[in-house]
């Protein structure tokens, strides 16, 4: 029987769960404007940018809040009122995107596709012919509603050669999955802390290209939510606008110096490891997955719930919770599913101690493991 490493499992999509040395960090206290926390804010927007290749044309703005609200000052920021933002919309995050742009009363385009085929040029394209008002392009990159791994290089060459700018909400992916903000010229990449980044929550960051940061001077009509303020500010001052959350910056520098330690190519490795040890896994017990491994992030699983009478998610939820290990619900845009992320502190192992508790849940609930489902994505039990 495989060691269980944490006491507590948490995967979900974010928050996850993290090693003892991130949370560790958070034990001392630090003045918010004193030299030490200033050079630690410094040294994770540095990481940060070298992680997407942007030292040279973008910036790192982190502020207060979780990574939506770095996507709602993004769009305040960046996006002029007399521009128009085309948001593609394959899933629930896209959806979140879209709400966004629409809540804040931004003008707004929607490309709304299926989950899959994934998104291609010509559906980009066919888009902007539509409406040449569209000046900017959202996309979500590991869309964690579904897991489907969008081609954010695709769209970033049909922007270029349109001269639309475009923002990446690259929140579920960054730190994992590469993406590289000068060679596909983005506008602006949305970045979590609690991903792959393996940190806690507490703060959400945008990485801007600087030259389009510059010109948003005064353009947010929100004080909070106005990265260029928040940026001059840093820059000017080492500071932060009001309390900044220095117990998760703490956390989040220590979590880069683990990144770093690991390297980011190693780290996609181990999702993947955990992430095929998982499907092979559900898949041996008759489960099947919403999506073909090919167009799939390796960051999460969704998997349809089973089509047995004693089933029902909150009951399995619940049995697994029993065991401290915490999954998630799937989303409006892929109802009938259940997810298990598997970013954050794991490995192989941790996939095996999973895999037991739901062969355990199953068979608390009364649900047979290895039923035979009708499904051609079955791989049978060996
Ligand atoms: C988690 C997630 C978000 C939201 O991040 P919060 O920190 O909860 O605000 C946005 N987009 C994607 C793709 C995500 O996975």
């Amino acid at each position: 029987m495989a060691e269980r490493r944490h006491s507590f499992y948490l995967l979900t999509p974010g928050p996850l769960t993290v090693a003892d040395e991130v949370k560790q960090a958070m034990l001392h206290d630090h003045s918010p404007n004193a030299a030490p926390h200033s050079a630690l804010t410094a040294r994770v927007r540095r990481y940060l940018l070298e992680l997407c290749n942007g030292t040279e044309t973008h910036v790192c703005v982190p502020l207060q809040g979780s990574a939506t609200y770095a996507i709602e000052a993004g769009f305040h920021t960046l996006v002029p009122r007399d521009g128009k933002l085309l948001v593609i919309q394959n899933g629930f995050y896209g959806l979140r995107l879209r709400t966004i742009a629409e809540g804040i009363g931004l003008p707004t385009a929607v490309l709304e596709l299926p989950m899959l085929p994934l998104p291609t040029a010509a559906d980009v394209e066919a888009a902007l012919d539509r409406d040449p008002a569209i000046t900017h392009i959202v996309v979500c990159h590991a869309e964690t509603g579904t897991g489907i791994l969008n081609p954010v290089d695709v769209i970033a060459e049909v922007a270029r050669r349109n001269g639309k700018r475009l923002l990446v909400d690259a929140v579920a992916s960054f730190g994992g999955v590469p993406l590289d903000a000068a060679a596909l010229d983005l506008e602006a990449l949305f970045v979590s802390p609690n991903k792959c980044l393996e940190s806690v929550p507490g703060v959400g960051i945008a990485i801007v290209k600087q030259s389009a940061l510059e010109a948003a001077e005064k353009r947010s009509p929100s004080l909070v939510l106005d990265l260029h303020d928040q940026w001059r500010f840093l820059e000017k001052t080492g500071w932060w606008r009001w309390t900044p959350p220095t117990h998760v910056m703490s956390a989040l520098a220590t979590a880069c110096e683990r990144h770093a330690r690991e390297g980011q190519a190693a780290r996609l490795a181990r999702y993947r490891r955990n992430w095929r040890r998982l499907v092979d896994g559900l898949r041996a017990r008759g489960l099947t997955t919403l999506l073909p491994d090919a167009v799939a992030a390796p960051l999460i699983v969704t998997v349809h719930d089973p089509d047995h009478p004693n089933y029902s998610f909150q009951a399995f939820y619940d049995a697994l919770e029993r065991r401290n290990i915490v999954i998630f619900p799937g989303r409006l845009t892929a109802a009938g599913t259940f997810r298990i992320g598997v970013m954050g502190d794991l490995v192989e192992s941790d996939m095996e101690v999973i895999l037991n508790a739901i062969d355990e849940a199953f068979a608390e609930l009364g649900v047979p493991i290895g039923m035979a489902v009708d499904d051609e994505s079955v791989v049978p039990a060996a």
